[in-house]
């Protein structure tokens, strides 16, 4: 190919990935208002929109153009003398574009009906507690899964295939080793706190915390740890989230309790986690699909390590006490910070994911793991998930749910044949803590700059080592850049066990 005739080929490609992503961000803010401000009457056209749009999406990254701008580019002579950019850019959407095109048409438009179906079967079985409703459902989800699996191919674990939609190249085997060893350490050390005599006083969190108050300090630790208002904004929502529309353009959302204090504000820090990552893309990635985070997991790793590193540790506090003080004196004038910071850290087994503690978290997810890989190893049926479900919560948390509906039932993500996604919370967990470990290497006074609330050093720390990056590098790729390790679970198990054997004076 000449050099002009290249020129000329990277740049329609570079345009057509442009609309494509176009499409993306339009849907992207649709989204974000009909979760936060859209009125209620509105919602059956907007998701009329949204799901036309999302057609056209779809429609162009699968269309035989696209196939051909990718083939071309690809030619190793070509792609050799391509940019970074592009490379990443062609890599990315050739990835995405044969795992659409392997798939018969009339599979994927059939899955995408029983998914829809299967979430609101999923609701009125978790509403009635009644897992022979959704059975059938998910019997035919997990079906239609190892059905993709061998349209798509796999390597070693036919699980490995779904992992790799969420966390590019994680295997069972890593997976199998991470688990083992969080077991290993984190179920006696749970059973070892339920036995200890001290117990964190949790009563300072649960008066009455006005919203308008709690919305304010809310706003003044997201300014302090470096979440950019002039490229964000934050509003109300029932489940919250973060969301990219550009990396100047990210928007979170919290949910305020009015009896309970760690719901908006660790929920605030969480979603602001994950948004100073997107903030902090470089702007040459704007219009590709490397403009977003590494993979689920690191993206994970950046809202854990701002919520529970950082918005829980003792020196954070060291420094924000007085200022939580002052913003609610008749609620904290007579706590000291040490109940305050031993109640927000209370281990407590419980039945609901989504409300686990930082420790506990971690035993929920390896329960969803260790099923996830039975059903699509056909080692476990969906008939047997109830039995299951209770026996591994009464071997790993000590606890048995009264119910499937606390049980089985609790999450969405099977309805939606969401299967893969559960691992990449825990990694989240295993990765900020190896993250965490490198910056105190690294920045020299790091325990310091938390204890005088200077974030400053920490933000360009993780910008320059994963941020910036975007998509350009593969999860661990970027682990090994900035760690010089792999995957190694030593570094969260030494955390959880030196916090938390302080706290509960084991
Ligand atoms: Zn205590
Ligand atoms: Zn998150």
């Amino acid at each position: 190919m000449s050099s002009t005739a290249q020129e000329k080929l990277v740049h329609s490609f570079r345009d057509y990935v442009k609309k494509l992503m176009s499409y993306q961000q339009a849907i992207s803010l649709l989204h974000w208002d009909m979760r936060t401000q859209a009125p209620r009457r509105g919602m059956g056209a907007r998701a009329e929109l949204i799901s036309t749009l999302a057609a056209e999406k779809f429609a162009l990254s699968t269309a035989a153009q696209f196939g051909e701008y990718l083939e071309e580019l690809s030619e190793p002579s070509v792609f050799a003398t391509l940019d970074p950019i592009t490379q990443g850019t062609v890599t990315e959407c050739k990835k995405e574009y044969e795992r659409s095109r392997k798939l018969p048409p009339d599979k994927y438009k059939e899955f995408v009906l029983l998914t829809n179906q299967a979430e609101t079967i999923w609701a009125e079985a978790r509403e009635k507690n009644d897992f022979a409703l959704f059975r059938p459902y998910l019997e035919r989800i997990v079906k239609a899964k190892l059905e993709f699996i061998n349209y798509w191919g796999y390597e070693g674990n036919k699980y490995n295939t779904l992992l790799d939609i969420y966390e590019p190249d994680l295997t069972v085997e890593q997976l199998d080793e991470m688990f083992a060893a969080l077991r290993q350490k984190i179920v006696p050390l749970v059973s070892a706190i339920a036995a200890s005599p001290h117990k964190p006083d949790t009563s300072c969190l649960t008066q009455s915390f006005g919203l308008a108050e709690q919305e304010a300090f809310s706003r003044y630790i997201l300014e302090r740890i470096g979440y950019d208002f002039e490229a964000g904004r934050l509003d109300k929502s029932v489940h919250p989230f973060a969301i990219s529309i550009a990396p100047t353009d990210v928007r979170i959302t919290t949910r305020y309790d009015q009896n309970h204090f760690n719901v908006a504000l660790f929920g605030c820090i969480h979603e602001a986690g994950h948004a100073i990552y997107e903030q902090n893309i470089s702007l040459d990635l704007l219009w590709t699909p490397l403009c977003d985070g590494a993979s689920m997991g690191i993206h994970e790793s950046q809202s854990r390590y701002w919520e529970n590193m950082v918005g829980r540790s003792r020196r954070f506090w060291d420094h924000f006490y007085p200022d939580l003080v002052k913003a609610f004196p008749a609620q904290f004038s007579g706590v000291s910070i040490e109940q305050f910071y031993h109640a927000i850290n209370e281990v407590t087994p419980s039945m609901i994911r989504v409300e686990a503690d930082e420790l506990t978290y971690n035993l929920h997810i390896m329960i969803r793991y260790e099923i996830e890989k039975g059903l699509i190893n056909e080692t476990i049926e969906v008939g047997e998930l109830p039995r299951i479900w209770n026996a591994k919560m009464e071997e790993y948390l000590g606890i048995v749910p009264a119910n499937d509906r606390e049980g089985v039932l609790q999450d969405v993500h099977w309805s939606g044949g969401e299967f893969g996604y559960f691992p990449t919370y825990s990694l989240g967990n295993v990765y900020a803590a190896q993250f965490a470990h490198a910056m105190r290497k690294q920045i020299g006074n790091y325990d310091e700059l938390i204890a005088t609330g200077e974030f400053a050093p920490i933000r360009s720390w993780l910008k320059e080592n994963i941020h910036q990056y975007g998509k350009m590098k593969k999860p661990n790729e970027l682990l090994a850049d900035v760690t010089g390790e792999t995957m190694n679970a030593n570094y969260l198990i030494d955390y959880l066990e030196s916090k938390y054997k302080a706290i509960y004076q084991l």
